[in-house]
Order: structure tokens, then C-alpha cells, then sequence
């Protein structure tokens, strides 16, 4: 048997189901590589007490002959998902030592499902962020080379798992926190159809885009944690009403065509003329070009279409992005929630102070930003002109959607950059974000698989894009591309 770092959550599953390891050994192997790689950074917190204890409690269930393919299965949870057993962040210091009185539905889905917490995993603050540097807690290093980002929002997320310290975790997804960390740090990630997931008890950021989702080393592994991520929940008012989706059974049944050297035969990718600049580096080009010859050795058809609206995207997203954080983010007070300045006059003096020493630099240009957009006088000329051009980006994506089942390109237009590349130079790093903001603010599923390596060995992701709800055929597409490749098995050295 392989060691149990380097097993996913299906193989994880299978094992345990067949009793040639209990969950409490696996916890007991991860908890001890979690504490001795601490200089990654993925980690806001470690309660290995309580995971332990949830890993007895997995083995008592199987041995009383409950089944389940998550049940044992150890993962951990972006810093963005409130939990009541473990204190909750969001990256910033406006929530050091918060408790949430409850769990997110994410949370207590998984955990219903049988999955062991071993912690909470940095993200930059409040999910704003491609770098993970904008965490409070310091930067998250990526695990294939430990001078380079892991990407972001998500970084913590993506650097546990290619740094085999966790099987899979949960991320989220506003402009590309799934994807584009999960292309930086080679992991295979996917964002789903807005409202498939609940947004309840995820710490909101921008809701008419938020989206959680996970990040684990193969799309079999994505299906089976979205299947108990997923579904209704009457307690967030943009939850899809839809019955519950079993997406590892549809991956498996999606477009049988019974030809198993060809099992895309049939399915028409999209490569949009705009994901293909002249300014993309030569090595992702290279590399997304590669991941799409495979797809059309397996029976994919390409065609192309053009997403003409795609540089749009980034002044919409932020701007749309930034008017919803800044409402969203008016709860952080000092009264309700977390840190309160120590000093002050009278309230409103309180509130200034309390929000200027729990804001991080980039959540206050984003809330800055934010008010602007929404003020009088600049309402109709930037945030309702933005809410016309999302309504146009998203119809375009429809008109390739009558030419082709899937859209395919790059996830970003480099790989990982140096920590410190971009840090005092934010409009970088949201023009890094162009690839990912499209499908975000049509509300469209994504994914990013790894497709091969870049620049300074550096992992390279193919974005997948599928139609509203069609997240079996782009895990499908996915599991194909993944049974023909080894990409997604490759392990930074030293992990
Ligand atoms: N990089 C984008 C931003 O900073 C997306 C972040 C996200 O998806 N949470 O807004």
C-alpha cells in the first residue's frame, strides 16, 4: 500500500471500506505532517484533539457497519467557513478569536458525511486576493517552489493539498479563489454553478458571486466531496431548488460512448479567441495547448468562438465585487463581530478606530472603492453600467454555449509569481484575474486541472467551463483527461 499522504479521498474511501486502515491512523499521519511542514503557512488552526475524536467516532460508525465514501476521510476547511468547534478568521484580524455560534451548511454537510476537520486553512482577508499575502496571518508559500505564492484566495487550501498534508479541502470562489490557486499549486479545483452550493455561514465577500467549491488532487475526488457540499438549503435565499445531484455517478455515466480510447467522442470544446492573447506567457500556452490535443485524442472536437467581452470582465468584477464587499463588510463594527478598538471617544470614533486596526490595506481599498462605485452621483456611471455589461458577458457565454458543450483555456496568463512580485501593485494582480472573472460573473461553473508545468517547473492549469449545471460533464471531462495524463499525480519534490 502506498504511504497515506499520497493517497486521495476516493483511494482514502476504498481502503477504509475494505478495513486495511482505520481513520484514526490516517488522522494520526496527517496531523504529524501537518506539524512538521508549518512553514508553508497553510494553516490558521490545528485542533488535532477534536479531529482525533471524530476519527474514533468514523471507525466506531464503520465498524457498526455504516458505510459512506467520505466517512474517515480526513480534510480541512478554508478560514472562510464558520464553524463552531474551531475559531474562524476569514484571514483578517477584525475576527481573531471569533467563534461562530454555529456551522456553515458546507461544513456541516461534510461533516454529516462523516469527514474528519484537522483545521482551518489561510486565505487572504475576507477572500480579496490572488496571492494569499493578504491574510493577517502572514503569506502562504506554495509548496513547488516555497519562494512563489500559492495562489489565491484559496491558498491555503491549494498549498495542503499538493503539499499532501490533507487529501482535499474546501474553497471558495468569487473571481477565480478556486481555480486560480488550484492552477498555481497543481491541484485540481472546481467552482460550481452559482447557488449549488449554500452560502450560509461563509463569510460574505461579494454574494451575488460567491461560490464554495473544492480543491483535491483529482476530479474523482471533486465529485464525490461536491455530491456532499451540494444541494438545497432553505437558509440562503440564492440556493438553487434543485433535488440532490450525485456528481462522482454522473462523471462516471456522462456521455458513455462506450468507446473507451474515445470516451469525449462527441463533446465540442469551446477555445474562445480572447483566452489566447498575445500576451499569455509562451509556457502556459504551451502547456494549455498540449492538455488540448490530449482532449482531442480522446475524441473532443475543438471549435472556436470568442468571448468578446472577456478584458471587460475585470473593471465589471471590480467594481461589482467592491460595492458588495463594502455593504457586506459594514457589519464589522466593533460592536457585533470580533475586534473592538481599545481607545475611543464615542461611537463613531469607535467605529473608525475599530475598522482602521482590523482592515487589512487591501479590504479598505476594496470597501473604499466600493462606497465610490455605490455613491450618488457615480451609481449610473460605474455600478449599473458594470450590472449591464455582467448581463452581456453572461449572454455571450450563451451564444458559444449554441456552438460548443464545454469553453477550455488557460486559468491564468503566468504561472505562480514570487511572493512580493505584484505586493505593492494591486491593479497586477486583478489583471491576472482575466481568465477567471468571465465565468464568475455569469455564474457558470469552472474548474481548473492541472495540465502539465511551466516556467521554473512551476504547475501549469487547464480551465474547463461548462454550461449552467453542467458540472457532471466538466468533471467527466476532467476524469478523462485524467485517466489518459499524470499530471494531476505529480508531487512537488520533497512532499
Ligand atoms: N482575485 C479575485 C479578488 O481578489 C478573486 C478572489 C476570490 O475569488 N475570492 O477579488
Amino acid at each position: 500500500m502506498k504511504a497515506l499522504h499520497e493517497m486521495g479521498v476516493a483511494e482514502l474511501g476504498r481502503a477504509l471500506q475494505a478495513n486495511q486502515v482505520s481513520s484514526t491512523e490516517i488522522t494520526k499521519h496527517l496531523l504529524a505532517r501537518v506539524a512538521s511542514h508549518e512553514q508553508l503557512g497553510a494553516w490558521l488552526c490545528v485542533d488535532g484533539d477534536a479531529a482525533l475524536a471524530q476519527a474514533t467516532a468514523a471507525d466506531a460508525q464503520r465498524a457498526q457497519g455504516v458505510g459512506g465514501a467520505l466517512l474517515g476521510v480526513p480534510l480541512a476547511h478554508k478560514d472562510i467557513f464558520v464553524t463552531r468547534e474551531l475559531p474562524t478568521t476569514a484571514g483578517s484580524k477584525m475576527l481573531a478569536g471569533y467563534r461562530s455560534p454555529f456551522d456553515a451548511t458546507v461544513v456541516a454537510r461534510l461533516a454529516q458525511a462523516g469527514t474528519v476537520t484537522l483545521g482551518k486553512l489561510n486565505c487572504d482577508e475576507f477572500a480579496m486576493g490572488s496571492s494569499n499575502e493578504n491574510s493577517a496571518y502572514g503569506a502562504v508559500r506554495n509548496p513547488w517552489d516555497t519562494a512563489r505564492v500559492p495562489g489565491g484566495s484559496s491558498g491555503g487550501s491549494a498549498a495542503a493539498v499538493a503539499a499532501r498534508l490533507v487529501p482535499a479541502a474546501t474553497g471558495t470562489d468569487t473571481g477565480g479563489s478556486i481555480r486560480q490557486p488550484a492552477s498555481f499549486s497543481g491541484v485540481t479545483g472546481i467552482k460550481p454553478t452559482y447557488g449549488v452550493c449554500s452560502r450560509y455561514g461563509m463569510i460574505a465577500f461579494a454574494s451575488s458571486l460567491d461560490q464554495a467549491g473544492p480543491l483535491a488532487r483529482s476530479a474523482e475526488d471533486c465529485a464525490l466531496l461536491l455530491s456532499a457540499m451540494s444541494g438545497f438549503d432553505e437558509r440562503d435565499a440564492t440556493s438553487a431548488q434543485r433535488a440532490p445531484q450525485d456528481f462522482h455517478a454522473q462523471m462516471l455515466a456522462a456521455r458513455d460512448t462506450g468507446e473507451a480510447a474515445r470516451p469525449l467522442k462527441g463533446l465540442r470544446i469551446g477555445l474562445p479567441a480572447e483566452f489566447f492573447p498575445a500576451a499569455l506567457a509562451g509556457d502556459v500556452d504551451g502547456a494549455v495547448r498540449r492538455a488540448l490535443a490530449e482532449l482531442e485524442k480522446l475524441g473532443a472536437t475543438l471549435v472556436d468562438v470568442s468571448l468578446p467581452r472577456t478584458e471587460l470582465s475585470i473593471p465589471v468584477y471590480y467594481i461589482i465585487a467592491p460595492a458588495e464587499a463594502s455593504s457586506n463588510l459594514s457589519r464589522f463594527d466593533g460592536v457585533r463581530f470580533g475586534h473592538r478598538a481599545a481607545k475611543y471617544t464615542d461611537l463613531l470614533d469607535m467605529y473608525k478606530k475599530t475598522r482602521a486596526e482590523g482592515f487589512g490595506a487591501e479590504v479598505k481599498r476594496r470597501i473604499m472603492i466600493g462606497t465610490y462605485v455605490l455613491s450618488h452621483g457615480y451609481y449610473d456611471a460605474y455600478y449599473l453600467q458594470a450590472q449591464k455589461l455582467r448581463r452581456m458577458i453572461a449572454d455571450d457565454f450563451q451564444r458559444c454555449f449554441t456552438q460548443c458543450d464545454l469553453i477550455a483555456g488557460p486559468v491564468a496568463p503566468t504561472v505562480a509569481w514570487k511572493l512580493g512580485d505584484k505586493g505593492d501593485d494591486p491593479v497586477a494582480s486583478y489583471l491576472a484575474d482575466i481568465f477567471t472573472l468571465p465565468a464568475s460573473l455569469a455564474g457558470l461553473p469552472g474548474m481548473s486541472v492541472p495540465a502539465g508545468f511551466g516556467e521554473a517547473g512551476m504547475p501549469v492549469g487547464l480551465q474547463l467551463i461548462g454550461n449552467y449545471f453542467q458540472e457532471g460533464s466538466l468533471l467527466h471531462a476532467a476524469h478523462a483527461f485524467q485517466q489518459a495524463t499524470d499530471w494531476h499525480t505529480r508531487a512537488p519534490a520533497g512532499y
